[in-house]
């Protein structure tokens, strides 16, 4: 199988370290960025110790300069990059009749505008080189919509629309666009919900369980293979049986 550059933006967080494990497994060069350098330095180094090799650029996705630089530093120690995977979220929940404008702007920057930040200094190069992957990770709540998650669940809903228009324009350059739709997953983003609300959100998952983050990291791996070149457009719900679409 072809070694490709993959970066993984969050790559340090639950999922993001799931998706990177597995796309090293896979035999790609694989880099994320960070913002606190302590913490990522120790990360990468965690890493190193399980032998899995991670380039590491500073910068917040949320802002196009610094998203843009980042791309950069990691064409410069790694080539060109062909997988994408744009899984950096945040929540910042609250009723909207009580959220700020903060709340809204945070979320939408980091989860939705990121993704424009990041995709848009690859997708020439991709085109050019006539193939890529690219990869959005949105959420059932962007499917669902969720209590407290307005800003949120238009973020991640966002996602799909992104996905579907790159994926038209961009199929005859050899790239791929597709989205995973992760349920709760035992990350720390959700084991920090109250036990009794996760208690209640367990309950009404099919399986009785929350999902893994290698779970998730299973999805992305099937979608950036070489031999999901005709899968584009799609979106993979993987939930336990928590929402079901058609
Ligand atoms: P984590 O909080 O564990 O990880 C989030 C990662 O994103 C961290 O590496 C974090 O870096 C990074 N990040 C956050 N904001 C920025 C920013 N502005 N610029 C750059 N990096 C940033 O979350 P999960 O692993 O649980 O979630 C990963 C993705 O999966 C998210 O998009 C989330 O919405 C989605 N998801 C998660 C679900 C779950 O159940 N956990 C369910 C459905 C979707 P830092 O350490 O610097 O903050």
């Amino acid at each position: 199988m072809q070694s490709r550059v993959a970066l993984v933006t969050g790559g340090t967080g639950g999922i993001g370290t799931a998706i990177i494990r597995r796309l090293a497994q896979m035999g790609h060069r694989v880099a994320t960025n960070y913002r606190d350098e302590a913490r990522a330095r120790a990360w990468q180094a965690r890493m190193r110790g399980d032998g899995i090799d991670v380039a590491l650029a500073q910068g917040d996705v949320s802002l196009p300069e610094q998203a843009q630089a980042l791309v950069q530093e990691i064409e410069r120690d790694l080539g060109p990059i062909e997988i994408l995977v744009n899984n950096a979220g945040i929540t910042r929940d609250s009723t909207f009749h009580r959220m700020t404008p903060l709340q809204w702007n945070e979320v939408i920057g980091t989860n939705l505008n990121s993704c424009f930040n990041v995709t848009r200094p690859v997708i020439e190069d991709m085109r050019e080189r006539r193939w890529g992957r690219i990869v959005q990770i949105s959420s059932i709540n962007g499917l669902k919509g969720q209590y407290g998650q307005a800003n949120y669940a238009a973020a991640k809903a966002g996602m799909h629309g992104f996905t579907i228009s790159l994926a038209r324009e961009n199929a005859r350059f050899g790239i791929t666009v597709n989205t995973v739709s992760p349920g709760y997953v035992a990350t720390d983003m959700v084991m920090a919900v109250p036990d009794d609300v996760r208690a209640k959100i367990v309950a009404e998952i099919p399986t009785g369980r929350l999902g893994t983050p290698d779970e998730i990291a299973y999805a992305v791996a099937f979608l950036v293979a070489e031999e999901a070149a005709w899968i584009t457009g799609s979106n993979l719900d993987i939930n336990g049986g928590h929402h079901m679409g058609w």
